[in-house]
């Protein structure tokens, strides 16, 4: 049977567009679809906008730490359209070298929405059937909005990157990492901030320590965080909303934004056409090669509800293509990933958090709750935390948590170490760097 291409991918983001362009490389005929922009979900409106967006609203804080230094700030003023105009350029930057490079990769593009027709057939837009030998989905997620009463009111963090003007306030749902970056970016930029979580802390998952330091943080930048707080309905009142509380109080806000969970974005993508079994979130299970229940179907990213990460998407993609183009079964290893949190202050965390380190390990925890250097001029009273978790059998390091400035870069390079294994001895007989914050990981010395 002879195919229009060796490979199509649906989705051009992260996963997707990692996996076509190194299939190409390594000699397949390759095909890509985007119903929206190329570059994907972390390019176009995730990671990447949301990134300039921090630095744009650490400013205000950053004039004000100024004055301990000496510096006499004239009266800052902030315009939105100003920077969403250069945030707009950066993107189209960004997808143009996307598309470009994919181009040059060898890599045919359809600026169109494809489906699955059979295990061997997409169809783009509804008309134009094209067979490939593989066919990798790799559509990421979609926001999830909570069907309640009013929730077609509420902006998500799609509409998030286009606000004609920054309201004068607003309650952001959620506690996840999206939530509490949008609610540290609002708050910055100066809208009154109303963090609205169900749960009883911020960040689950995360370690307990750090979830609680970055709650407290962010009510001393000044923002209202509620937990245990669920959103029955929202209604239009005036220019802006009113909203409803399940215990039946009230609140009002200019704008309401769920960050609430990112669902598969499976639906009408003709996956039962091809007989792919779909999980019960509408993900789409595979196995360590990113296979399918179907052999020729894959699935890399967002879509498969591993980790909703862009390094954990583009690590897949590639796998696949040496997988299947290289003669190199290569699968990832999902059990030890740094990542960063760009709240204020920022987190970097690797490893597991210490409630689950106690389930199954003897531990010692070392930690350092500490005022950075750069706050003893400025007056600023955030605090910095760090955590690390050590198995005591092995002396392994089994968890590295950082509440603070730059602590995201600090994990990168700590992650290394972490990920090989290394064990407190090794951090212990590493050479501190002075003066800096990240020196009190090489330098911890008695157990809590
Ligand atoms: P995506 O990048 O979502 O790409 C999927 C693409 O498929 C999309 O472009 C979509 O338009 C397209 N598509 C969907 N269906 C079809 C179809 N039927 N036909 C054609 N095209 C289709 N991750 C981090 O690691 N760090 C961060 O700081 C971070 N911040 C984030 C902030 C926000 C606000 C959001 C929303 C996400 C963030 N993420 C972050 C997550 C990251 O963006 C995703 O994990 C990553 O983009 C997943 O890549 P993917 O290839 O699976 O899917």
């Amino acid at each position: 049977m002879t195919y229009d291409y060796d490979l199509f991918v649906i989705g051009a983001g992260s996963g997707g567009v990692r996996a076509a362009r190194m299939s190409a490389a390594y000699g397949a005929r390759v095909a890509i679809a985007e119903e929206y922009r190329i570059g994907g979900t972390c390019v176009i409106r995730g990671c990447v906008p949301k990134k300039l967006f921090v630095y744009a609203s650490q400013f205000g804080e950053a004039f004000e730490d100024a004055a301990g230094f000496g510096w006499q700030a004239p009266p800052a003023s902030f315009s939105w359209t100003h920077l969403l105009a250069q945030k707009d350029k950066e993107i189209d930057r960004l997808n143009a070298a996307y598309t470009k490079n994919l181009k040059t990769s060898g890599v045919d593009i359809f600026e169109a929405r494809a489906v699955i027709k059979d295990p061997h057939t997409v169809v783009l837009a509804g008309e134009r059937a094209i067979t490939a030998k593989h066919i990798l989905v790799a559509v990421g997620a979609t926001p999830f909005k909570p069907s309640i009463s009013g929730a077609e009111y509420a902006i998500t963090s799609n509409e998030a990157f286009h606000l004609e003007a920054l309201p004068p306030s607003i309650v952001v749902v959620g506690g996840g990492y999206i939530a509490v970056e949008f609610a540290g970016i609002f708050n910055g930029l100066g809208v009154e901030t109303t963090l609205a979580y169900r749960g009883t802390e911020i960040l689950r998952g995360f370690d307990h320590d750090i979830a609680t330091q970055l709650h407290s943080e962010m009510e001393k930048k000044g923002i209202k965080v509620k937990t245990q707080s669920d959103i029955a309905s929202i209604a239009k009142k005036g220019a802006g909303y009113a909203l409803t509380y399940t215990d039946g109080s009230h609140q009002e806000a200019a704008l309401v934004m769920y960050a609430t969970g990112r669902v598969p974005h499976t639906s009408a993508l003709g996956l039962e056409n091809a007989g792919v079994v779909l999980g019960a979130k509408g993900d789409i299970p595979v196995d360590k090669y990113s296979c399918t229940n179907i052999a020729s179907v894959h699935a890399v990213g967002d879509v498969t509800a591993r980790a909703q990460l862009t390094p954990i998407a583009i690590r897949e993609g590639a796998a696949l293509a040496e997988t299947l183009f290289n003669d190199n079964a290569q699968a990832v290893d999902h059990s030890i990933i740094p990542t960063a949190v760009f709240s204020q202050p920022q987190i970097g965390t690797i490893g597991i958090s210490e409630a689950e380190a106690r389930t199954a390990h003897d531990i010692d925890i070392y930690e350092a709750r500490f005022r950075p250097m750069k706050h003893t001029l400025s007056g600023n009273n955030e605090q910095t935390y760090m955590k690390m978790i050590v198995d005591k059998a092995s002396d392994k390091v089994l968890g590295l948590h950082i509440i603070g400035a730059d602590s995201g870069e600090m994990i990168q390079a700590f992650g290394v170490a972490i990920t090989m294994g290394a064990t407190k001895a090794q951090f212990d007989a590493t050479i501190a760097v002075h003066p800096t914050s990240a020196e009190e990981i090489v330098t911890f010395k008695t157990p809590r």
